[in-house]
């Protein structure tokens, strides 16, 4: 079995979803289609949430009524027969009444969580009211009858699977299954989220669970390319990367795959490929345990990061010293990403603040803390990356005129990270394109 993602660009529009049903249909796999909400759809929510816990009501019900408008025009140009509109019409009813429904209740996460999973709720079933309206058959896996993560937010494969396999067992000879990505549900049983960009993440996991032959990752773009097309005028794809370098990329930044999405993946070996819907016949990234030779593969990019640099005399010929460090952010979860250290400092990088003023207090007693927010990291991933002839004369060259705040080299063989004002983001990317690929 195979599980297709389709991203927001790719169902955006009612002819993209019809593209999507195409594309999905022309070979006779068995196969899992995750979706994403249509594009835009998300940030809406997000919008309505925010106007929710503000209390600005009035504002939330303008922001709920464009987007029903969106959906009432969309629904009109997907499906075309009376029966097909009634079907559609039920679900746009039915999610806009809920969202209605939550301008007269009181406002909390929970609720929140429920409003952001609109979105891939409406897009999966709006999708299967067309596949009925075109005589495809397939099933609705409702995403929330089996995916879950635990306490710590971690995916639980192992009940996903049990779930899963029960879910297909009772739809014996049945080839085409559409999902929601994005939405799971909590260990207390609320419906909750893989994050941003988090269908990337589901669709692996449940590659995972079933151990599918493939996972493809559709998106607006012919995969992975060198650098971030958004801030880079001439970027490349790149054919091939091996499960480290795509897991690097996507952590740090590469916003065509959810950051953590890689390893549920790469832990049963099941190839990825990154695929373009509006250029099916593109050949896309593929992304595979071999890496395809050494050397510099990719740039990206990652901000809203903080550093926090912790100095002491007590770190002179101290060990144990960056132990007590590294449990204080242990202790509230949160992970490090870059460090570097000196005989009487360490600098760390984080960029999950959600913590901060715990562990800025918790890290007070061990000497005087520095903080610089908006910091970006820009790492350049290659298999072997760190020993590329002459890599760092290079780097140093093409960034000659940028500040840079830390280096992180030799710490992984895939990866050089720097830590730069963000401020900076962008020329570096564009200086690095120049110094490392020749391309402006
Ligand atoms: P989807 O809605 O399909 O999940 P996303 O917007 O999340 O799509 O991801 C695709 C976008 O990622 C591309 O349109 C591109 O602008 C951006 N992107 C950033 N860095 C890269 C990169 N290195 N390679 C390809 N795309 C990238
Ligand atoms: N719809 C969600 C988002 O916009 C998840 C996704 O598209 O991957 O973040
Ligand atoms: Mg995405």
């Amino acid at each position: 079995m195979k599980v297709l993602k389709f991203g927001g660009t790719s169902v955006g529009k009612p002819e993209r979803m019809h593209a999507v049903a195409k594309l999905i249909t022309a070979d006779p796999d068995a196969k899992i289609v995750v979706l994403s909400a249509l594009s835009g759809t998300t940030n809406a929510l997000v919008e309505i949430g925010q106007s929710c816990s503000e209390g600005k009501k009035a504002q939330a019900k303008q922001q709920i009524d464009k987007l029903e408008s969106h959906y009432r025009a969309f629904v009109q140009e997907l499906v075309k027969t009376d029966a097909g509109r009634e079907n559609a019409k039920a679900i746009v009813d039915e999610h806009f009444e809920f969202l209605n429904i939550i301008l007269k209740i009181s406002f909390n996460e929970a609720l929140n969580k429920d409003i952001l999973a609109q979105g891939e709720l409406l897009s999966t079933k709006l999708f299967c009211a067309y596949l009925e309206e075109a005589g495809v058959n397939a099933v609705l896996a409702p995403a929330l009858d089996f995916m879950s993560i635990d306490e710590f937010e971690e995916p639980e494969i192992p009940r996903m699977k049990v779930r899963l396999s029960a879910l297909i067992d009772q739809n014996k000879g049945q080839t085409l299954f559409i999902t929601q990505g994005y939405i799971c549900r909590n260990a207390r049983g609320e419906i909750d989220n893989l994050k941003r960009g988090g269908s990337d993440y589901s669709a692996s996991l449940i590659g995972a669970a079933i151990q599918a032959s493939e996972v493809q990752i559709w998106t607006d773009i012919d995969g992975m390319h060198n650098n971030d097309p958004r801030v880079v005028k001439k970027t490349f794809p790149i054919d091939q990367l091996s499960f480290d370098e795509a897991a690097e990329l996507a952590y740090f930044g590469a916003k065509i795959l959810h950051p953590a999405s890689i390893w549920p993946a790469q832990h049963f070996n099941i190839p990825v490929k990154l695929l373009n819907t509006l250029q099916p016949e593109a050949k896309g990234t593929i992304i595979t345990e071999m890496p395809n030779g050494n050397g510099v593969k990719a740039i990206a990019a990652k901000d809203g990061i903080i550093a926090i640099k912790i100095k002491s005399s007590r770190m002179l010929l101290a060990y144990g010293f960056l132990r007590k460090i590294f449990e204080v952010f242990e202790k509230y979860r949160t992970p490090i990403d870059m460090i570097t250290t000196s005989e009487v400092a360490v600098s760390i990088t984080i960029d999950d603040q959600r913590n901060l003023d715990q562990i800025l207090k918790e890290l007070q007693p061990f000497g005087t803390v520095e903080l610089d927010h908006h910091q970006a990291i820009v790492s350049i991933v290659g298999n072997e990356v760190a020993a590329t002839p002459s890599i760092l004369k290079k780097l140093f060259e093409a960034l000659n005129e940028v500040p840079l705040r830390m280096i992180s080299y030799g710490g992984s063989r895939h990866n050089i990270s720097i830590l730069v004002g963000g401020q900076h983001k962008e020329k570096t990317l564009q200086l690095l394109n120049k110094g490392l690929f020749n391309l402006e």
